[in-house]
């Protein structure tokens, strides 16, 4: 058996034995994490990597979501987030030869994510998340504190003000649909002119007031973001406050409805020292079982960061 497995196997048996006292078993998985972190259950596996961590927790915490039916409770999986992690270390391979940059993602969720791209991008990385849901915000402080990797956590509305200095990029796999705090999305540029404003929007804005001049942001979004009502206003937005670099397309066998595709889009925000890229980069991502058209995929990046 494979590390990560013993390791899923440990949570899950106490997830298993507390879901028997009347949690639910996602909330059981939390008290195993917890009850590890405080010394309750001794275990070890030698040898296991941050990674062997991150992915054992990953399934059981997908195993808690699939059981319950919260809508909000989703994780972005592995691919999506070496995928980003892919384009961060390519877009600040400078900085991150010299040291580390400061990432935030403002809808942290469980931390898979972020610590998805930690673990690659290991000690580079100076983390902030932010996450409404307690739940989830637990389970990520405590997938943290078990793969070692720090994260400053901020329990809140992340559309309301934030406390958060300017970052050099954003991560976030945004929450999609509309944003129930109409009083908050007055303070907001995209703010709908009629109706409610779409949550997604609202994060791409409150992003880049968090992110420097010249810092980038990367985003999974709805495969339609740009295709919906609201897409003008959004779309004069960025054209005012940020530069697209990139919009990758994902491959179709990733999700499991046409509804429910996404794409990543890369944005840099402006500044009066840089200059737009010549191109925006747009590219489809082949399907991850065909090796040779993956090794094209990544050839055409680099090739449009050789002439950007
Ligand atoms: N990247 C995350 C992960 O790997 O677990 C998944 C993010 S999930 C697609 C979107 C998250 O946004 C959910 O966890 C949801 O609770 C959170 N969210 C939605 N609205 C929010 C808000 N206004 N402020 C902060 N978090 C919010």
């Amino acid at each position: 058996m494979e590390k990560f497995e013993l390791i899923f196997n440990h949570i899950n048996t106490h997830a298993e034995q507390f879901e028997q006292q009347e949690m639910t078993y996602l909330e059981g998985v939390l008290a195993a994490l917890e009850g590890t972190l405080d010394g309750q259950f001794d275990w070890r596996v030698d040898g296991a990597t941050k990674e062997d961590m991150r992915k054992a927790i990953q399934i059981a915490i997908l195993k808690g979501m699939r059981k319950g039916s919260q809508p909000n409770h989703q994780m972005t999986p592995d691919t999506l987030g070496l995928l980003v992690g892919y384009f961060v270390e390519q877009f600040f391979e400078g900085e991150l030869g010299k040291g580390s940059i400061s990432v935030a993602d403002l809808a942290l969720g469980t931390g898979n994510l972020m610590l998805t791209v930690m673990n690659l991008l290991e000690g580079k990385i100076e983390a902030t998340g932010v996450e409404v849901d307690e739940l989830l915000i637990r389970l990520a402080a405590a997938a943290a504190d078990l793969t070692q990797q720090p994260i400053s956590l901020f329990r809140q509305d992340a559309l309301e003000s934030l406390l958060l200095d300017p970052v050099d990029a954003i991560i976030c796999d945004l929450p999609v649909g509309y944003y129930p705090n109409e009083e908050v999305s007055l303070d907001y540029e995209l703010c709908a002119t009629g109706g409610m404003s779409y949550s997604h929007h609202l994060f791409i804005e409150q992003s880049l007031k968090h992110t420097k001049e010249g810092g980038y942001l990367f985003f999974i979004v709805p495969a339609n973001l740009f295709e919906t009502e609201q897409a003008k206003q959004l779309h004069k937005f960025i054209k005012n406050h940020a530069w697209i670099q990139a919009v990758i397309q994902l491959p179709e066998n990733m999700f499991s409805s046409k509804a429910y595709e996404k794409s990543i889009v890369i944005l840099q925000k402006q500044s009066g020292h840089l200059k737009a890229p010549r191109e925006v980069l747009l590219a489809k991502v082949p399907n991850l079982s065909n090796k040779q058209a993956l090794a094209m995929f990544f050839e055409k990046v680099q090739i449009w960061k050789e002439n950007k």
